[in-house]
């Protein structure tokens, strides 16, 4: 199984989506939330600076940072986990950097910044999340949905409900 940034954030941000994606049952997403998503990563300024290597595909790469990009934060801890995934892949080629993470409003008029850094204990935690998640989606069924207030604008909310 190789790992993404895309699998580690949706085992933060919920686990049956986690194993739906890792097991490749993939809907076509038509929700406002994706079409913003997907609007965003087109007319970023800095897309030309996307980075990609392994299974691995990043926003930007500077002298000191990674930098993730997210249209809300919404799910803050999911976005995190998914950076703090690619400082450590990073790092296991030699690469040490610290991250940034970037979440814009809808309206992009705002933007606000929150740093992430890639301690030992982040490091420890990482591979437990690692070793969890291969446990997960090697599991014969995904885990039984419950419904949250986010489910509304996820690409599986028709799969898991109705
Ligand atoms: S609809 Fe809700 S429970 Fe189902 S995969 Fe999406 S977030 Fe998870």
């Amino acid at each position: 199984m190789k790992f993404t940034g895309t699998l580690i954030n949706y085992y933060f941000h919920c686990k049956t989506q986690c194993w739906l994606f890792a097991n490749r049952i993939n809907l076509e997403d038509n929700s406002e939330d994706v079409r913003i998503g997907r609007v965003l990563h087109e007319i970023r300024e800095d897309k030309v600076s996307e980075v990609s290597f392994e299974s691995i595909k990043v926003d930007k790469i500077t002298k000191d940072y990674v930098i993730e990009v997210k249209k809300s934060d919404s799910d803050l801890e999911a976005a995190r986990w998914q950076l703090l995934f690619y400082l450590y892949k990073l790092k296991q080629k030699g690469i040490v950097k610290r991250g940034k993470l970037e979440l814009f409003e809808k309206n992009r008029q705002n933007k606000k910044v929150h740093f992430v850094e890639l301690g030992e204990s982040e490091e420890n935690e990482l591979v437990e999340v690692l070793q969890n998640i291969e446990e997960l989606i090697n599991l014969p069924k995904p885990p039984k949905p419950h419904f949250m207030s986010k489910c509304k604008k996820c690409a599986y909310y028709e799969y898991c409900f109705i």
